[in-house]
């Protein structure tokens, strides 16, 4: 692995371009992974996606299962304090993207992680991931 640091270019998945393009770190995870990127097409900031997990879908999901021991918390830390994002109220009505900080009256402030679909969103709270409906 070469050395990444906020500043430099990696690839990553872009969400909005759905494309593996260069894109700026914003923020690392720890020394190895980015966490936040903006891409240099769109210009969108977003968490980091390692495109070598993006390729398969079956992939990511077996990844994710099996990853309970990520501390939620850490992550969620990280990303709640970045001043880039949008704070928006959560409603199934609204439009989220990545990065979006949402307010839930239930769960408390969380972070959308990844757009699963149209209409479902996977979103970072302090203690637990949850998927949560949108864009109804
Ligand atoms: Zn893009």
């Amino acid at each position: 692995m070469h050395n990444l640091s906020v500043g430099k270019d990696v690839l990553s998945f872009c969400t909005k371009c759905k494309l593996i393009l260069s894109a700026i770190i914003i923020a690392m995870k720890d020394d190895k992974v980015p966490f936040r990127v903006e891409c240099n097409t769109c210009k969108t900031t977003q968490a980091f996606k390692d495109p070598s997990t993006r390729m398969g879908v079956k992939k990511t999901k077996a990844k994710r299962t099996r990853a309970k021991e990520v501390p939620v918390a850490e992550i969620w830390e990280e990303a709640i304090k970045n001043p880039n994002a949008n704070k928006v109220k959560y409603t199934i009505k609204g439009n989220f993207i990545v990065g979006d900080i949402l307010d839930h009256k239930k769960f408390g402030p969380g972070v959308v992680f990844t757009i699963i679909d149209n209409h479902k969103i996977e979103v970072i709270f302090q203690s637990q991931i949850k998927h949560l409906v949108y864009n109804r």
